[in-house]
């Protein structure tokens, strides 16, 4: 089975819709080959499965009953600001530490802005631009992260490719993730229209030194100073019907 670009939740909350309204761990667990078939390179398949359950469990979809069993609830999933510190542990970097936690974060809790759809797939990593889509309307996402708050500046992708992403109208709308690492909850999240994002915005950084290991790379910042942009997370949460509706009015053309 390739890699259909299901998130982890989605995979395991389909072998979870599979089982009986009270089920055990080792029901799930039974199914790692196959579920590891899906992520190949990945090491800790029981690890993702129980964490999975658990982002289950904190939007409402099941409940833990003990000793290993779980029941169904059969609820539409709840968004959660929460990710587990626990998967940063081996990385010191800083911009490291932001893509780890959040990516996994992104995954269980991003939704698609522009259509219905629950869940966005991750995009394979050599992906130019954008980092996640909707497997329903095919709208691209680029997710950025920081602990602490942005400022007007984004680091941006290859300076050359983002210009040509700008120019055929194929930006990606980015998801701004403000975390704070200490409390391990997101604090705000926000979802801008790609199409907001013209060249005037897109400013060339200088050229990797000689020396560089990828010497005369180019890279860019997008300046999004002004641009407006729908709350998806903010300290009370909202509702997704109203960011949605925003977000039509940001990006349907008059
Ligand atoms: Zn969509």
């Amino acid at each position: 089975m390739p890699n259909t670009g299901r998130t982890w939740k989605t995979i395991v909350q389909d072998v979870v819709e599979k089982q009986p309204r009270v089920f055990h761990l080792a029901d799930i667990l039974q199914h790692a080959d196959e579920l590891a078939a899906e992520y190949p390179a990945n090491r800790f398949v029981d690890a993702k499965i129980r964490q999975s359950l658990q982002v289950l469990r904190d939007q409402g979809v099941l409940r833990f009953l003990g000793a290993g069993r779980y029941e169904r609830l059969d609820a539409q999933p709840a968004f959660s600001p929460f990710f587990d510190p626990s998967l940063a542990g081996g990385y010191t970097n800083r911009a490291q530490v932001a893509r780890v936690l959040i990516e996994t974060w992104a995954e269980m809790n991003l939704y698609c802005l522009h259509c219905t759809r629950d869940a966005l797939a991750r995009l394979p990593p050599n992906t130019p631009v954008a980092d996640f889509a909707c497997p329903s309307c095919d709208a691209t996402y680029q997710l950025k992260a920081k602990d602490g708050r942005f400022g007007s500046l984004l680091i941006g992708a290859a300076y050359h490719t983002t210009l040509r992403a700008v120019r055929e109208g194929k930006m990606p709308a980015h998801i701004l993730v403000e975390f704070d690492r200490r409390r391990a909850t997101v604090v705000y999240a926000d979802g801008l229209p790609g199409a907001l994002i013209d060249e005037a915005r897109v400013i060339a950084r200088r050229p990797l030194s000689l020396n560089a290991r990828r010497a005369g790379w180019q890279g860019c910042n997008i300046d999004v100073s002004g641009l407006p942009s729908v709350a998806i997370v903010q300290p009370a949460g909202t509702d997704r019907t109203d960011a949605r509706r925003h977000w039509r009015t940001l990006t349907t053309k008059p």
